[in-house]
């Protein structure tokens, strides 16, 4: 099969010709449809993530139909389609595990990180790490929902019941939540690089009441924040915007390092969090909730030999919306 292969960080994917992958026990083999192209993607091919399998297949948005199952498989059948995300594996028995939090089990395993994902023809993943994509989306249109989607539903599910919902960092992840949190009858203040007019723009197409750079202050104050820009001075911003009591929910894998700033800016009882990964149940929620908004996601399609012109665009900035691969 072809596959865009990752032989050390730093350096630019290569088109690589591999054996196809073979289903191992419990394992579905599909063929893939489409894989989007998330921010992490990036920090692993620069290398900000630091452990990842070499030589690697990254990817963790795959949208494929299952065209074999390994030994014990039976979940999904020939033909079916099914979306892989970011968690491919846990260990099912440690105390994250057993108490909801499968998102931090220590030994997980993600896709395109320590296991190979869909930027290519062909992908294996564990049937019970997989999910059906809702009918309704075409393939290229769900592939985000799978890891932009999820990840920032369980960024909005930890900003709490939070009415004025800042959103820093308007890519895939941003539109994505803000139909949602629109949905949800929340009120959406958006926040871009200072002079992203197009960002800004798309923010209030979606929804947004307001948008504006990220370095000025909302028209008003903010009950939440969720900070899905990897840029760690956006942390006391945001702090600075939300009431007493209010949350920023920290959303993504990497981040710069967070510039000291004053107690005063978390007294008043504001909380600064992440979230981590995705549960399974994150996902079945996620993908329950999607289409009764419905979530309508904004893809820009690239050839699968393209990937590294897709992850150039991601890193200077210039997708609005979502990249996706296309074998
Ligand atoms: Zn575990
Ligand atoms: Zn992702």
């Amino acid at each position: 099969m072809r596959a865009m292969l990752l032989d050390q960080p730093r350096r630019p994917l290569r088109e690589a010709a591999l054996a196809d992958p073979d289903p191992a026990a419990g394992q579905v083999l599909l063929r893939v449809a489409v894989c989007g192209v998330c921010r992490t993607d990036l920090h692993v091919a620069d290398g900000d993530l630091t452990e990842p399998k070499l030589p690697l297949v990254l990817g963790h948005e795959i949208v494929g139909r299952v065209v074999a199952s390994g030994p014990g498989a039976g979940r999904f059948r020939d033909g079916d389609r099914v979306g892989v995300p970011w968690l491919g594996w846990t260990c099912g028995t440690c105390g994250y595990c057993r108490s909801g939090r499968e998102n931090l089990c220590d030994r997980a395993r993600f896709t395109g990180y320590q296991l190979d994902g869909g930027y290519a023809e062909f992908a294996v993943a564990d049937e019970r790490f997989c999910f059906p994509i809702p009918q309704g989306y075409p393939d290229a249109e769900a592939a985000p929902l799978l890891c932009a989607g999820l990840i920032g539903y369980r960024a909005l599910v930890a900003a709490g019941d939070a009415e004025r919902l800042g959103i820093y960092g308007f890519g895939a992840a941003a539109h994505i939540i803000a139909q949602v949190a629109r949905h949800q009858g929340r009120r959406v203040f958006a926040f871009t690089r200072a002079g992203d007019d197009a960002a800004q723009r798309f923010a209030r197409e979606l929804g947004a009441e307001w948008a504006g750079p990220s370095d000025q202050s909302p028209p008003e104050p903010l009950d939440a924040a969720l900070l899905f820009a990897p840029v760690g001075a956006l942390v006391p911003a945001a702090l600075r915007a939300v009431v007493k009591g209010g949350v920023v929910v920290c959303a993504g894998i990497h981040m710069s390092d967070i510039p000291a700033f004053s107690y005063g800016l978390l007294w008043g009882e504001r909380v600064v969090r992440s979230v981590a990964n995705l549960t399974r149940k994150d996902a079945e929620d996620f993908l329950r909730v999607a289409p009764t908004v419905p979530v309508r996601t904004s893809v820009e399609p690239f050839a699968l030999s393209a990937a590294n012109q897709a992850l150039d665009r991601l890193r200077r900035g210039e997708l609005h919306g979502a990249a996706v691969l296309v074998p």
